[in-house]
C-alpha cells in the first residue's frame, strides 16, 4: 500500500498501479473509463498525479526527465484508470524515439476505446507553447481535452489572470483547471472532475 499524503480530495479510494506499456499494443485490457494526463517534460505531471490521488511516490517524480516512455495505468477504486503518458518535448530524445513517440501515442488516441478525456498540463510560467497546440489539434476530432495549468503558486496573482486569458484565447472553450501541488484546495475542482469519469460502484 502506497503511503499516503494528507489533504488529497480523491485520498479516500484505493488506488493502484495496474500496468505500463511501451505501445499501443501492450496496454491492458479497456475495462473502465480512462482519463489520460500529458504535457511537456518537467511540467509538474507526476507531482500533480501523486497530488491528486493522495499518494507520495505513485507517479515517479524525480526521474530523468523524458526517460520514463512507458503508458502508466493507475486504478482509481476500480472504477477508472488514471493514465500517465510520457511527456514530450524532452531536447535529448533522437529523432527515431520521438517518432515512436508520437506513433505510440497517436494510435493510443484514436483507437484506444475506453479513453475518455485528455487532461494536457501546460506549465503556468511558460504559458501555450508550439507542442502543446500540436497535441491539442491531435486530439480535437477524437477524444475530448481539458488544459491544466500547473506550479500557479509560482505567479503572482496579475501574471496568473494574464496567463489565464492567454490560455482562453488559444483553447476557447475548453475547461482550464489551475492548479499547485504546494496548495491542496486548489485541486479540488479537478478532483470533482476526475470523480465525474468514474463508473458507479459494482
Ligand atoms: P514531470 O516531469 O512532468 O513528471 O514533472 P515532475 O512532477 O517531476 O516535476 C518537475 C519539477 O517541478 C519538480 O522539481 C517538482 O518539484 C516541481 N513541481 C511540480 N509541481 C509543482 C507545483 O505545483 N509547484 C511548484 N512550485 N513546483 C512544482
Amino acid at each position: 500500500m502506497n503511503k499516503q499524503c494528507p489533504g488529497s480530495p480523491l485520498e479516500h479510494y484505493s488506488c493502484q498501479f495496474v500496468a505500463s506499456g511501451l505501445d499501443f499494443h501492450s496496454l491492458p485490457p479497456c475495462l473502465v473509463p480512462e482519463i489520460a494526463f500529458v504535457g511537456r517534460s518537467n511540467v509538474g505531471k507526476s507531482s500533480l498525479i501523486n497530488a491528486l490521488l493522495g499518494r507520495k511516490k505513485l507517479a515517479y517524480t524525480s526521474k530523468t526527465p523524458g526517460r520514463t516512455r512507458s503508458i502508466n495505468f493507475f486504478s482509481l477504486a476500480s472504477r477508472l484508470y488514471i493514465v500517465d503518458l510520457p511527456g514530450y518535448g524532452y531536447a535529448k530524445l533522437s529523432f527515431k524515439e520521438r517518432h515512436q513517440w508520437a506513433t505510440h501515442l497517436e494510435q493510443y488516441i484514436q483507437k484506444r476505446s475506453s479513453l475518455s478525456c485528455v487532461n494536457i498540463l501546460i506549465d503556468s510560467r511558460r504559458g501555450p507553447k508550439p507542442l502543446d497546440l500540436q497535441m491539442a489539434n491531435a486530439l480535437q476530432f477524437f477524444k475530448s481535452y481539458q488544459i491544466i495549468l500547473t506550479k500557479i503558486d509560482e505567479l503572482t496573482p496579475q501574471k496568473l489572470e494574464h496567463v489565464l486569458k492567454h490560455t482562453q484565447s488559444i483553447f476557447h472553450n475548453v475547461p482550464i483547471f489551475l492548479t499547485s501541488v504546494l496548495r491542496k484546495n486548489s485541486l479540488h475542482s479537478l478532483c470533482a472532475n476526475i470523480e465525474s469519469f468514474m463508473v458507479a460502484s459494482p
